[in-house]
């Protein structure tokens, strides 16, 4: 699928930019432009560190 015809409009797609970084100050890794996130994998994932599939203290949710 490429997106090189000359027009105006961009083709329907998750296009969310080129050139994006990880939003992290001092991160200066380069996101996909097909990435919805706004931070890198590594980032990302101490985002949510409690979600992995296990409970961190039961009935204390
Ligand atoms: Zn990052």
């Amino acid at each position: 699928m490429k997106a090189t015809r000359p027009g105006h409009l961009p083709p329907p797609s998750p296009d969310h930019g080129q050139g994006r970084v990880c939003a992290v100050p001092g991160c200066a890794t380069r996101l996909s432009r097909y990435n919805p996130k706004r931070n890198c994998w590594l980032h990302t994932e101490i985002t949510f560190p409690n979600y992995r599939g296990k409970r961190l203290a039961p009935g204390k949710a």
